[in-house]
């Protein structure tokens, strides 16, 4: 991906900042460990402490917030994701922002996405901060944000903010807790450097893996996945599939048992009056999508399967499955403008009816695999 690239159309700064970080993450954070350098309680809990406010400002200030307005935050929850967001060293609210609605609005799109993944993984990883392959598009989809002073200041002095909260501060700390400028190299290289190595890359994964592995249970019209795994690692925003389908709930992980800490910190600040307005799509709408994209799976499944050439065995055992699921993708058709009329009557839906739409799918999926699982049959030469 990165052949006939200008060599002019390489961002040196920026490629400089993210190889000299990564660099001194994997060498000097280890020597200055196994050298004996100081650490502590302190150090490390300075550690996780930034981890968390620099990970959380981005995915629900920088993303949630301010990208997608998925709900209104008082001025601390606002003053704090604006510092500690710049410490992550993801530039300011205003570009992040824009870059973001252009990644929502044109997904998939070679030339409009900025972090499409169609031009691979690592470009959408981090080569699209790396190489700039034509001028940058006027950031014109923001006005929103540019009338709010706070994130107008932060986008003018960025840098410097980004400089000492990120880095300076955390050097500050550490010397003056240890009396000692070994401590403050040490708070720079593990509380700076590594703990920014840390939260980029989750925030690069979100573009990259968060394309490019798990499922679609929402739909398949856009290249975007849900992953548990990644859900781990971004403090929720593994559940991509789901945000791409509804951008502007405030919840990535909308299922109860999915692991969504960010969605928990809104929800928690919303019952101390921190956080209002939270957006939230309906279960009906929620359900709707996924019966759509259950019965495109189910209807592409058939179809491969009639197309293979199995052996009469599996044939046999084949044809059991797909009577189950005629009958399952039947039920679900029925369901399906059953659903559809009562969303248009704007009835609300009981909990257990739902419950059984959302098994039904279930069950269908399962029928669907099951299918699917015969192409490891030895098939007929
Ligand atoms: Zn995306
Ligand atoms: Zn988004």
């Amino acid at each position: 991906m990165f052949k006939n690239i200008p060599f002019q159309r390489v961002e040196w700064i920026t490629s400089g900042f993210l190889i000299g970080t990564l660099f001194l993450a994997l060498t000097a954070v280890p020597a200055y460990l196994l050298l004996g350098g100081i650490t502590g309680g302190f150090m490390w809990a300075l550690f996780f402490f930034y981890l968390f406010a620099t990970g959380i400002s981005i995915t629900l200030g920088y993303h949630r917030l301010f990208s997608h307005l998925a709900f209104q935050a008082k001025w601390p929850v606002k003053a704090f994701v604006t510092f500690f967001g710049a410490a992550a060293w993801e530039n300011s609210i205003i570009n992040w922002s824009s870059d973001h609605r252009n990644h929502h609005k044109y997904v998939d799109h070679e030339d409009d996405d900025p972090y499409s993944i169609t031009r691979g993984f690592w470009w959408a990883h981090m080569g699209w901060l790396m190489f700039k392959l034509k001028p940058e598009p006027p950031i014109d989809n923001v006005k929103d944000l540019e009338k709010d002073p706070l994130v107008a200041w932060q986008h003018k002095y960025i840098h410097w903010i980004a400089l000492f909260m990120g880095f300076v501060l955390p050097a500050l700390l550490c010397g003056l807790y240890y009396g000692s400028w070994q401590a403050a190299l040490g708070g720079f290289l593990i509380v700076g450097v590594l703990r920014t190595v840390i939260v980029q890359h989750a925030t690069f994964c979100i573009n990259s893996a968060c394309h490019y592995f798990g499922s679609q249970p929402y739909s398949s019209k856009h290249s975007s996945r849900d992953s548990w795994v990644m859900a781990l690692l971004t403090f929720g925003e593994g559940y991509h599939n789901y945000h791409h389908e509804f951008q502007h709930d405030y919840r990535n992980g909308v299922k109860p048992w999915q692991f969504d800490p960010t969605k928990w910190t809104i929800w928690t600040l919303s019952k101390i009056g921190m956080t209002s307005n939270l957006r939230r799509v309906s279960d009906a709408k929620i359900l709707l999508a996924e019966l759509s994209e259950a019965r495109q799976r189910i209807d592409q499944g058939l179809e491969y399967c009639r197309s293979e050439q199995f052996t009469e065995a599996a044939r046999l055992r084949l044809q059991a499955s797909i009577d189950a699921l005629h009958r399952a993708q039947e039920d679900l058709a029925t369901r399906y403008y059953q659903v559809q009329k009562t969303v248009t009557d704007r009835v609300e839906l009981s909990k257990a009816r739902v419950n059984v739409w959302r098994r039904d799918i279930e069950d269908a999926l399962s029928h669907l695999d099951e299918i699917l699982r015969f192409d490891l049959v030895p098939r007929a030469v």
